[in-house]
């Protein structure tokens, strides 16, 4: 239920500021989501979708953009985009040391790819 927990907070921030601001409607959500979140796009907006019906973002456009994970290893400073380990499914691979792609130590430190957050919204303005 991983994707359900992040619509809900998808909704609940996106309600908010549409509270502050006198929102009618909600027309799209752009979201960024980390690699290293494991979110699935397409069971994030199947979640979004039900999480937002009978509120002012039902029917809105949910626009996910994905960033790529980034690593930093303390062996030989490597800075760059990690690569996913083949022998681990993803969904272990998360609690998994990353492997420097350069040196293949495990000594990394995960520097991008965790974020999950609302970029901007698109909403029409009641009048007052
Ligand atoms: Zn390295």
């Amino acid at each position: 239920m991983h994707e359900l927990s992040a619509a809900l907070s998808i909704v609940e921030t996106v309600l908010q500021a549409a509270r502050e601001h006198n929102v009618k409607r909600v027309t799209r959500v752009n979201v960024e989501v980390g690699e290293f979140t494991f979110l699935v796009p397409e069971q994030l907006r199947f979640n979004f979708e039900i999480a937002s019906q009978k509120t002012v973002l039902e029917g809105a456009e949910l626009n996910i953009t994905m960033v790529k994970g980034r690593l930093h290893c303390n062996e030989c400073g490597f800075e760059g985009e990690s690569e996913p380990d083949p022998s681990l499914p993803p969904q272990i691979a998360v609690f998994a040391p990353m492997k420097c792609p350069r040196c293949g130590s495990s000594a990394t430190e995960i520097t991008g790819g965790k974020e999950f957050f609302v970029t901007d919204i698109e909403a029409e303005v009641a009048e007052s």
